[in-house]
């Protein structure tokens, strides 16, 4: 009876020491694999189409309810569809996404519109949150005003290249590969990430022009969009973004 009991009690106790060695352990992977990672979709090719991080009506009155359900629901969601139908079958099924952007020029046009179209809208989804007062901080703070002098004209540049991008697409605020900070437009469905960009980098921060991402609340208004957007931009996800993509440079 005492032997057996104390097998119990020295059994309980190993279990409580692996335990305990292996909390940390757990946590370094966990970490390791936060800094590696851009962002989940990147290092996976089982593409799963994404529940949005908020609820529909979590960006009001700036992004309105109906507008999100229909962006979300429907156009990103035919992206998604559009995408997987296109690559079926070939090399591409097994390839993450970013590989399949490094070689977009080699690949269908329906995979560079419907990729893109996937890739970006989660990236956009990803980038905002409910309204607030946010600012960037830190080290994204310093780098954005080193880089265009001041946040106002930060903003004032992206915003001027989500206005002048002609038809459909998007403004971006990307890492290039020096670690420098820059600012593009693309056309379409098209991303910083594909070999054919005009300029390619690593994507911070995202803002859709669609007409399909503003008509129902602004109609022919882009600029009023492009006003109420920086109302809900996630600053703690680009920051995030950020300091993944400078240790990337780094390396
Ligand atoms: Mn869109």
């Amino acid at each position: 009876m005492k032997f057996a009991l104390t097998v119990i009690v020295l059994a309980f106790l190993g279990l409580q020491c692996t335990t305990t060695a292996r909390t940390p352990q757990t946590n370094e992977n966990q970490k390791n694999n936060n800094t590696k990672n851009q962002f989940t979709m990147e290092t996976t090719n089982k593409f799963e189409f994404p529940a949005l991080p908020y609820s529909y009506d979590a960006l009001e009155p700036y992004i309105d309810k109906l507008t999100l359900e229909i962006h979300h629901g429907k156009h990103h969601k035919a992206y998604y569809d559009n995408f997987v139908a296109a690559i079926k079958g070939t090399e591409m099924e097994s390839m993450d996404i970013l590989d399949i952007f490094n070689k977009m020029s080699k690949f269908p046009m329906a995979v560079r519109n419907n990729g893109g179209g996937y890739y970006n809208h989660t990236f956009y989804w990803e980038g905002m949150r409910a309204p607030g007062s946010g600012l960037p901080t830190g080290k994204l703070s310093d780098a954005i005003k080193k880089e265009f002098n001041s946040f106002d004209e930060f903003k004032k540049q992206f915003s001027e290249a989500g206005k002048t991008r002609f038809g459909s697409g998007w403004a971006w605020l990307s890492l290039d590969e020096k670690g420098k900070l820059f600012i593009s437009s693309t056309p379409n469905q098209d991303n910083p990430l594909m070999d054919l960009a005009e300029k390619k980098g690593t994507p911070l921060l995202v803002m859709d022009v669609w007409e399909h991402a503003y008509y129902l609340k602004y109609q022919n208004k882009r600029p009023d969009y492009i006003e109420a957007f920086w109302n809900v931009v996630n600053w703690e996800e680009v920051a995030k973004r950020y300091e993944r993509a400078l240790s990337q440079v780094s390396k």
